[in-house]
């Protein structure tokens, strides 16, 4: 007990005596965030517990392109093994190319394209109205009873499903490749990137039962890790780059490809599998006319996706056993560098954070302007070199969040966008190192605070996408910031970094919640971080600094009074400039705030204070600088 609340005591035990009740909220910045309590799946560390535990989803799919009609049509098998406690009366679905059916919600609301800067993401259907067509549904070879609400569809079952029991599902299904597939897929010309395609498994989770957030365009998806085993047959003249590994190249890659692919292997730079003038060449590309078939196999990945182009340049080069591919058409003129960039990203995310865990990364160049899938990402022609690096790189950046640390984008933009946009800075600076566009862009996100965080208008972190006003800030640049100031502020690099990783390594192929990555980084940085989830995720707090005063006291010592005068909580910088010109810079610790919104530091020297300043190097969001420096 300490004096305080002892005195807090005696002053209310004459009333406690009366039978009066006295309470009292605690309102300190540092009292513990409400999160749910630790339990066996999900440890006080932030680790999964000793019986944590996630469903497992294998699917076995084929599916034919017809590129005079557009339609794919296809079968699928999905193998669910129900590893929960729980017995399941049904299963849930995505069904997401129902995202412009007529009566979809996307269709109805037809919202404007959202604003990223200089970008435009379209998640409108555009004037596509077209929806899937679903043959046949079987549940262990039995027609299944199934309702579609939208992009979801409920399956249920004749008897349910028991706690460690599995089962397997048949669907026959086509539809019709819109030009606009809602943002992240689609068709452009003689071009198809296909994703968000087949029917998948929702999440069933210990924290919420089942995730069936509906699929609306924004958020992107949330799905559990399992294999895939797919079978794609597409025209003679079609490459197929995609999610997993080739299983047939000696099927469907000549002999030189093959040879090429085998020199990029020990390469570290692009080989072309094939070269600008063979591009669009089918005599000198592939054998005979008649359909291939591709096979791809991919282990312990949420999704699978893929690409079809008849006139891709394709280069590939070796990175520490990785395969880095680079696919595009020949008039996209920002992608003769893209594979440099693929490289960049893919060594320096490895290197800095986690090393990259499959057979190869994969950029494919097309009408999506951004978008990630396991192994696999689409990126457009841009037209710039910096706007290029950052998009490819940042969907790359999503091998890690939330390939890799599966957590619930339908929720919580900030733990993917937010932690990838994080990672993408310090490789953006490294890629244009020695340029002013290298050298700056780390401040990137502090220099458009202002702009983003108007009292009544920003919304915080926390925040569901769908409901997001200001998407760039909320999803991509404040939870980047967030992390810069924790990693660089409050906790150092070393510190900071540790915990991180330790964040990555435990919930790699596994289900986050924010409360996790709360815990975790508690528990590995060694620091009580709840001060700060509490304002930057959970609230809007703004931060204010100021130097108020500087005294002398009886003893000669210099007496500086810092104040908080915003309704964020953060340690400080002060700088102490003395009258014998020396400069002393003293890192003040957030418990400053122990005690409420003013804090005197003894200066140790009896040194006289010319000038003193809190955050001299501006790198704090803070929002009135004028009062920052005394005398003013
Ligand atoms: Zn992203």
């Amino acid at each position: 007990m300490n004096r305080l609340s002892f005195a807090f005591l005696l002053a209310a035990a004459p009333l406690l005596a009366q039978g009066r009740e006295l309470t009292v909220a605690d309102s300190s910045p540092f009292r513990p965030l409400a999160l749910p309590s630790p339990n066996e799946q999900r440890g006080g560390s932030g680790r999964p517990g000793p019986r944590y535990w996630q469903q497992r989803v294998d699917y076995r799919i084929t599916a034919t392109l017809d590129t005079a009609t557009h339609v794919l049509r296809s079968r699928e098998t999905i193998h669910y093994v129900n590893n929960s406690p729980d017995a399941l009366p049904y299963l849930w679905l995505h069904v997401e190319q129902n995202i412009c059916g007529p009566t979809s919600i996307t269709s109805i609301l037809n919202a404007p394209p959202l604003v990223f800067g200089e970008t435009a993401f379209d998640f409108s259907c555009g004037a596509f109205t077209g929806s899937p067509t679903l043959e046949s549904a079987k549940v262990n070879g039995v027609d299944a009873k199934r309702t579609r609400f939208g992009t979801t569809m409920r399956i249920d079952l004749a008897k349910p499903l028991a706690s460690g029991a599995s089962l397997d599902m048949e669907f026959a299904w086509s539809f019709t490749v819109p030009e606009q597939g809602a943002g992240r897929m689609g068709r452009d010309g003689a071009l198809y990137e296909i994703a968000q395609w087949y029917p998948r498994m929702a999440v069933y989770d210990d924290v919420r039962g089942w995730n069936h957030e509906p699929y609306i365009g924004a958020g992107e998806f949330y799905l559990e890790y399992g294999s895939f085993d797919v079978s794609l047959t597409v025209p003679a003249s079609y490459i197929i780059a995609a999610t997993g590994e080739l299983v047939n190249p000696a099927q469907v890659l000549t002999s030189a490809q093959r040879a090429r692919l085998v020199s990029a292997r020990k390469s570290d730079s692009a080989i072309a599998v094939i070269t600008r003038d063979e591009a669009g060449n089918p005599a000198r590309t592939r054998p005979g006319n008649h359909p291939y078939t591709w096979r791809f196999t991919a282990h312990n990945v949420r999704d699978f996706a893929w690409a079809a182009a008849p006139n891709w340049i394709w280069e590939a080069s070796n990175y520490d056993g990785i395969r880095i591919e680079t696919l595009y058409r020949p008039a996209a003129d920002k992608w003769p560098e893209a594979h440099k960039m693929a490289r960049g990203a893919i060594k320096h995310f490895s290197e800095q954070w986690y090393r990259y865990p499959y057979s190869h990364a994969t950029t494919v160049e097309g009408p999506v302007g951004g978008m990630e899938y396991p192994m696999l990402t689409f990126v457009a022609n841009n037209t710039t070199r910096e706007i290029q690096q950052w998009a490819l790189a940042h969907e790359f950046g999503h091998e890690w969040f939330p390939m890799i640390v599966g957590s619930n984008e339908r929720l919580y933009p900030w733990m993917d966008e937010g932690f990838n946009t994080f990672i993408d800075l310090d490789n953006a600076a490294e890629y244009f190192k020695g340029s002013a566009y290298g050298d700056t862009i780390n401040a990137n996100p502090l220099h458009m605070s202002p702009e983003h965080t108007k009292p009544g208008e920003e919304q915080p972190l926390i925040s569901n996408p769908t409901e997001v006003r200001d998407l760039m800030w909320v999803g991509y640049q404040k939870p980047a910031l967030m992390l810069q100031t924790l990693r660089f502020e409050v906790l150092g690099k070393e510190r900071f970094d540790h915990a991180f990783r330790a964040y990555i390594r435990a919930w790699a192929y596994k289900h986050p919640t924010p409360a996790d990555f709360f815990r975790i980084m508690r528990d590995a940085s060694g620091m009580e971080l709840d001060w700060f989830w509490r304002d930057w995720v959970f609230s809007t707090a703004r931060l204010d600094q100021a130097v108020e005063s500087v005294s002398v006291d009886s003893s000669g010592h210099a007496n500086v009074q810092i104040a908080n005068r915003g309704t964020m909580v953060m340690p400080a910088e002060l700088r102490l400039t003395y009258d014998d010109g020396s400069v002393e810079t003293v890192k003040l610790p957030v418990e400053m705030w122990n005690l409420g919104q003013r804090f005197t530091y003894r200066v140790l020297s009896k040194k006289k204070v010319q000038r003193a300043e809190v955050d001299p190097r501006s790198v704090m969001p803070d929002v009135d600088r004028s009062n920052n420096r005394w005398p003013r």
